[in-house]
């Protein structure tokens, strides 16, 4: 009994422990107003039932004409962790953005109009995914319009199908799950309130980039399911030079540059060592 309760303590303590980390607040957005208590822990718990997860990424950068960096290494490593657990994963993007996932290796479904035919899921996850606006257009964070690169594919996450359940990461505001968010972007002037999202999720994972998010609901995962699920620091990194490899952009600069969201690879590799920290300190040091 004492040592059911002392588990299910450091559970909770790790949780709040991986919070913290994602919360590393690069680019200065304001994100622990952002946060939903619980709903990491909420959202690891639906990807550890999934049965059919779908992951839907792919945030299209105009003036480059590709997608960018964040995004996909996250996606990358959810498949890889889903797919230990015995479990396919289904990749959602659209055209636009479908060169940059198909060469990562994502292989994904390109739906151009929001529709679901022909495929079915359980668990829907949005990773840095553009969500609609109360003006019903998508923003990139300066405000430019991304509509008409855009499918409206978050509007899955609107009106679910009744035995789906939905987790979004988000790191800025203009993202799917957003809408879920305390205040929302409206406090970021000044495209704040002209950009933020309106689309819901079951569950929202903030974290200062949407790649960290996806790592840390993974780190959650491990977590519950007392199984290590996160990439290693070879395999993140080969993620990662995957997406750039690719052709996808730097989503702050627009550049093709090995970086995401302005931030080199040190810096993700930190964080990721942060969490992996994390879970070993629940599930104890990894077997050699
Ligand atoms: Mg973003
Ligand atoms: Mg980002």
């Amino acid at each position: 009994m004492m040592a059911e309760a002392g588990a299910a303590g450091r559970v909770e303590d790790g949780f709040a422990e991986l919070e913290r980390v994602l919360l590393d607040d690069p680019g200065g957005r304001g994100l622990a107003d952002l946060v939903v208590p619980g709903d990491l822990a909420g959202a690891s718990e639906i990807l550890l039932r999934a049965e059919s997860p779908a992951i839907v990424t792919g945030f299209f950068i105009p003036d480059a004409g590709a997608a960018e960096t964040d995004g996909p290494p996250g996606a990358l490593a959810l498949g890889r962790a889903i797919s230990v657990l015995g479990r396919q994963t289904t990749f959602v993007t659209d055209e636009a953005c479908r060169p940059v996932l198909e060469k990562a290796g994502l292989v994904p479904l390109v739906v151009s109009d929001g529709s679901h035919e022909g495929w079915d899921a359980d668990c829907l996850v949005a990773v840095e995914r553009p969500g609609r606006a109360a003006d019903g257009r998508y923003y990139s964070m300066r405000g430019r319009d991304l509509t008409p690169w855009t499918a409206p594919l978050d509007g899955w996450f609107l009106s679910p199908g009744p035995r789906w359940r939905t987790i979004a990461v988000g790191d800025g505001g203009n993202e799917i799950g957003m809408g879920k968010a305390p205040g929302g972007a409206e406090r970021r002037a000044p495209t704040g309130q002209r950009i933020a999202s309106i689309v819901p999720a079951d569950r929202l994972v903030v974290a200062g980039v949407s790649n960290w998010g996806a790592w840390g609901l993974l780190a959650g995962v491990s977590l519950l399911a007392g199984r290590r699920l996160l990439p290693t620091e070879d395999e993140a990194r080969a993620d990662h030079e995957a997406v750039f490899a690719a052709g996808a952009v730097d989503g702050k600069s627009g550049r093709a540059a090995p970086t995401v969201d302005g931030l080199d690879w040190s810096v993700h590799a930190a964080v990721r060592a942060r969490l992996d920290a994390v879970v070993r300190g629940v599930l104890g040091p990894a077997p050699t």
